[in-house]
């Protein structure tokens, strides 16, 4: 329930394209553009590469991002956005599928992660949202995507195209009710509870369906979404039913915002971002890493 909360004035934000720049490159193009740098570069651990912020004389403020840009302050600015591509980490060379894919946000992302070396297999049932994919990712420089226009629940896990899949991402439809501009609106609360629980019944499938693909390592699990039935509700669920193969990997162990909600038993491994605490949109995110084989998973 996100009644009552105002909303607070969120910066904007940029992620560098890695596949068309770097961040030490792009910083020298803003400056050549009288931006002035007033941030710093910050590697305190290997995901937290780099904050910048940059000021117009017109004090607008711009926060530039490398490909990742959490601080490890709870009030310093995130994109929400960017934090599910981020907590997949696919590296290069490995293969990749975006279940839910359009518009393609993070599909682009996930190929400047891997810096087009490898595979995205993108899916997603909407033609029409689809083809606003294909104009976006035709600026993104990437050649390392595949656009297939199909339910991701009737992709078969053990076909020979499949069955080498490392990383999936699955941030499917949601109440959008983190939006800020449905929080504005007042939409978030016209969202009903029917179609929160039929929304929550598909993003069930749709996740337990990524993790049965043979060589998956990771999944990732994103909404848009304040409800715990569509986050929380759902991670707990699918986790109870796979916990013989895979364990909850704490996102962002650094990260000093706010978590899952605390009456969920695995509360402190999700990430649950909100405009007030955190100056981004409401967000969810969960992270299901495979047991390696082997290891005791008591310990
Ligand atoms: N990940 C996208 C991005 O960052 O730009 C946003 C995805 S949006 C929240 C959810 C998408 O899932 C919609 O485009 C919808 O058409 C698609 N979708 C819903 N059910 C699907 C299914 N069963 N298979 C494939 N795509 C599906």
């Amino acid at each position: 329930d996100s009644g009552g909360t105002s909303v607070p004035t969120i910066p904007r934000y940029m992620r560098v394209n890695l596949i068309k720049s770097s961040v030490e490159s792009t910083i020298e193009s803003l400056q050549a553009e009288d931006w002035e740098f007033v941030g710093k570069f910050r590697q305190d651990e290997v995901l937290f590469e780099v904050q910048v912020n940059v000021l117009t004389n017109a004090s607008i403020t711009l926060s530039l991002s490398l490909s990742l840009s959490l601080s490890l302050s709870p009030l310093a600015p995130v994109q929400a956005s960017c934090i599910p591509a981020h907590a997949l980490s696919p590296t290069p060379g490995s293969s990749v599928i975006d279940s839910c894919a359009a518009p393609g946000n993070k599909t682009s992302h996930l190929a400047s992660l891997i810096r087009d070396d490898g595979r995205v297999i993108a899916f997603d049932r909407d033609l029409k949202r689809l083809g606003t994919m294909t104009r976006l990712l035709g600026t993104s420089g990437a050649t390392c995507v595949e656009l297939i226009h199909q339910d991701f629940l009737t992709v078969e896990p053990s076909s020979a195209d499949a069955e080498d899949i490392q990383y999936i991402l699955v941030d499917p439809s949601c109440s959008g009710s983190g939006m800020l501009h449905n929080q504005t609106n007042g939409a978030s609360s016209d969202v009903s509870m029917d179609r929160i629980l039929t929304l929550k019944r598909f993003q069930i499938s749709i996740l337990k369906h990524a993790l049965r693909f043979p060589s998956v390592r990771r999944v990732v699990y994103s909404t848009c979404s304040v409800h715990r039935q569509e986050n929380e509700e759902v991670a707990e669920e699918v986790m109870s039913q796979v916990a013989d193969e895979f364990r909850f990997r704490k996102i962002f162990p650094a990260w000093e915002g706010s978590r899952g909600l605390e009456q969920f038993p695995h509360s402190e491994f999700f990430l649950r971002l909100s405009p007030a605490q955190d100056l981004t949109q409401g967000f969810f995110v969960a992270c299901f890493d495979r047991i390696p084989t082997g290891v005791d998973q008591t310990s």
